[in-house]
Formats: C-alpha cells, structure tokens, sequence
C-alpha cells in the first residue's frame, strides 16, 4: 500500500493513545517502516535517529538478531502455554528465577503481565487483597506523587497524577491520594537536595496522618519521573521516603517501569540508593520493546499475606491468558543477556557522561531552563524567560514546533505540552551516534528560539 492511501487508512481507523484524536486527523500520521540500531526509517524514506528508544523501552536498539532468533525458535517450538492452573513453560520459569536473582534483595516472586499499566494494576490487586487477607481491610489508600506516570488502567491511572488520564475519565476517586514532586528546579524551599528531600517526606507524613496510618496501604514512587517531563529527584530522596514508609508501616512499592534495565545506570534504579521495595513493577526494558511484557515483583512478606490467607484453599483470581507468554519470555531472557554479557548495560553507563556534557553545553541557549539527567534518562526544560523560570503555554503548541523541527534536523525525541524535551537513547548507542543526536538537538532548539 502507498504511503498516501496508508495515512488515509489511519486517519480513517486507527485510534492512537494518548493523542487529541481531531488533531491527528489533521496532521496525518508518521508511519514508521524499519528500525536499525539507533535509526528508525520512515515511509518517505527520512532516516531519524531515535533519541527517545521508542517509548523508553527500545534499549538495545533496533534490529538485534539474537533477540529476533529467540524468539521465532520459541515460536516453533511452542508459541503459547497457558500460566493458569499448573502449566508453565521453560523460559517463563527462567525469567522469573533471574528476575529474583538479579533484582534488589528480598523480592523473590514474579507474577508476569503484558506490559506496565497491568503491572501496576495488578500491584493494587495484590496490596488490596494482601491487606484483607492479613486481617486489616481498613488499609485501602494509595499515595502517589503529582505528575507520576503509572498507566492507563482504571486503577492506575487512579494513581497516576496527570490531569488528562482523569479529565472526563470519571475513575473512582477515593482511595487515591498525591503528594506534590520533589521537584527541585521548582520546589519552594529552592534546589537545596536536602531541603526538597526533607520537605518530601514531611509532605507524605501529613499525608498519612490526614488519611490515617490505619487506612493507608502503599505509595507508590517512580525513582525518576519519566512522563512528568523527567523529573529527578535529589539522590537520597528514594532511601528517606522507602524509610518514611516502613516507619509508618505502609507499603512502598517502586514503579521502574522506564528507569528499570539500565536506563538510570544500574539494571534497577533502586540500587543507586540501596533500596529494597516492597513490590516492584517492570515492563519496557524487559523486552527492550521486542514483545509486551511486564512483571510484578514482590517480597516473601506480601506473598505469604497473600498464599496463606484464609482463602487459601480458593483460587486467588487474577490472571491473564498472556501471563508470562513463552515468547515475551524468551525474548526477554536474550535481552537480558545482551544488557549483561553482550555489554549494553556498561555501553550505556559509558555514554551518560557524554550525555549529561552535551546537555550541559546547552545550557548557555536561551531557551533551556533546566537540564537533568540520570543516566541515559534526561530532560531539557525550556522556559520562556530564563530568569522567571516562565514555562511555555501549551497553546503555543511549543510540542509540535519542537517535534516538527526535530524530523526536520533527523531526530526523534519525546516533546511534552510545556515544552520540555525528554531524552532516552538506547543504551547501545555509540560515542559517535551520541555526538549527532547533540547536534542535532541544539539545531532543533535554534530552530524553535
Ligand atoms: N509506569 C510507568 C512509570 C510508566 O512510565 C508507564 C508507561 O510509560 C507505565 C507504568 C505503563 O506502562 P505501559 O505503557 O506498558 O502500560
């Protein structure tokens, strides 16, 4: 099919996520034809470097044939196995054992999803059930930050802090709760780290007090926020709110659903501050985008509550036709194997530096407000006046000049409605690569100023 009559097609049928449904119409889709490496091909023909790996996830790059060969021989030999009842497959079995093995002390048990939004669900699922089957049903709150990304189910979009997974959405709204984000570009006690930190925890304090410990079950944290527009929170912030939680005895549960995989350095972002969660959920990284998949990690504590309440001998009643399929798992062992023996992991702890440096160097443009970065994960905040820290209204569709100018300068990056630029590279990416995608960012903003 031409490209044309291809774009009518989409225009005509295919509902996009999170997109102003209207307005797509108008624009017309970019269809994506072929990925290699650190470049994505469109259907006219234009080679973009992909600074965004996908949608945070691609973090091997585009085309690695081991992966591809992992999973058409999975594929042949069995292509689906039911995880209900007593079935399983091999590599479902082997994923979970390494994901126990290789993830933060203490979370030994793995319940597979297709992807981060049932990840997060299912977490509800599990606290919720864990709290009545250990006989303390009053505990049903869950905090979150402001601005947290966690999905687009009922129950985690319940939790995520953006307005537009709210607006007309009706979710029920009571268990839900949101602190603001330790924001430090923007915080009202300054950048101070342990100013933002402290005021951090005395934020979720006043929360659990005004709620009551005994009605709180969990909060919720990514360690940075990636769809907020990469917020990073001070170093210490993860340790001082996991502490905060244990203290008033409330679940804490860390959603490494982007920084998981080697995106902020190590494979988790936990270990930065040696930080064992309670549960833990994952997606993207674990395929690097090859196949849907996500996982819900969980300590001993929460699955004993959960295996040995007084139901026990009834089925404990979630699950999906696709939990743990065979050929996600394969897929993911590979990947795997490619972030740790294949180098990828050390490659992008290698290329950071050289990120955060041509981040920095941008700093004398007189668009760019603030610049952070953890990792191979970063974000440019442009502002309209420097001084006043003043943010772009979105009705200057500041996103779409950026995003437009950027397939114009052969670069694909995530361009958020205020206008800051998110950044997240595959962790494969050479030194070479990393010069031209700094390129040309700087040409996109001079384009833009
Ligand atoms: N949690 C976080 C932190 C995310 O960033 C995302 C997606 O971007 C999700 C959950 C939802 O994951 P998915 O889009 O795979 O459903």
């Amino acid at each position: 099919m031409q490209s044309n009559s291809l774009i009518e097609s989409d225009r005509n049928h295919l509902i996009h996520p999170v997109s102003a449904y209207r307005a797509h119409e108008k624009r017309g889709a970019t269809i994506l034809t072929r990925g290699d490496g650190m470049y994505l091909t469109d259907s006219e023909g234009h080679r973009l470097l992909d600074a965004f790996a996908g949608l945070w996830c691609v973090n091997i790059g585009y085309g690695q044939e081991s992966v591809v060969a992992a999973a058409a021989e999975q594929m042949r030999q069995l292509p689906y196995a039911t995880g209900y009842f007593s079935f399983a497959s091999e590599p479902t079995i082997r994923l979970a054992e390494r994901l126990a093995e290789l993830s933060p002390p203490g979370l030994n048990r793995v319940y597979f999803t297709l992807g981060g939004s049932d990840a997060v669900d299912s977490a509800i699922r599990f606290i919720t059930h864990y709290f009545n089957a250990t006989g303390r049903p009053t505990k049903k709150h869950m905090i979150a930050l402001d601005k947290g990304y966690h999905g687009s189910s009922s129950n985690g979009a319940g939790i995520t802090g953006l307005p537009a997974f709210h607006r007309q959405f009706d979710l029920p709204r009571f268990w839900q709760h949101h602190i603001p984000a330790p924001y430090p570009y923007r915080s009202p006690v300054g950048d101070d780290p342990r100013a933002v930190i402290d005021l951090s925890v005395a934020q979720l304090r006043a929360k659990v007090e005004e709620i009551g410990a005994e009605n709180v079950a969990a909060f919720f944290a990514e360690p940075v926020q990636g769809s907020a527009g990469v917020i990073v929170p001070p170093r210490g912030w993860l340790k001082a709110i996991r502490e905060t939680c244990r203290e008033l005895d409330i679940l804490f549960v860390v959603d490494e659903v982007i920084t998981g995989f080697g995106r902020t350095g190590p494979l988790f972002a936990c270990e930065t501050e040696g930080v064992s969660p309670d549960l833990m959920t994952i997606a993207k990284g674990l395929t690097a985008g090859y196949a849907p998949m996500g996982a819900v990690l969980m300590s001993e504590d929460v699955y004993a509550g959960i295996a040995d309440g007084p139901d026990n001998h009834l089925p404990i009643g979630h699950g999906f036709t696709y939990s743990g399929h065979p050929v996600s798992a394969a897929v993911a062992l590979e990947v795997l194997s490619l972030y740790l023996q294949g180098g990828i992991l050390a490659n992008g702890q290698a290329r950071a530096p050289q990120l955060l440096a041509g981040l920095q160097a941008l700093g004398d443009h007189p668009l760019v407000g603030d610049i952070r970065a953890a990792g191979m994960l970063a974000g440019l905040e442009l502002v309209r006046d420097k001084a006043g820290k003043t943010r772009f209204d979105p009705a200057t569709q500041i996103s779409d000049r950026l995003t437009t100018a950027g397939y114009r300068n052969g670069i694909i990056f995530r361009a958020f409605a205020d206008g800051t630029i998110g950044l997240a590279p595959a962790l494969s990416c050479t030194e070479a690569e990393m010069d031209i995608l700094l390129t040309r960012l700087r040409q996109t903003l001079d384009e833009v100023v």
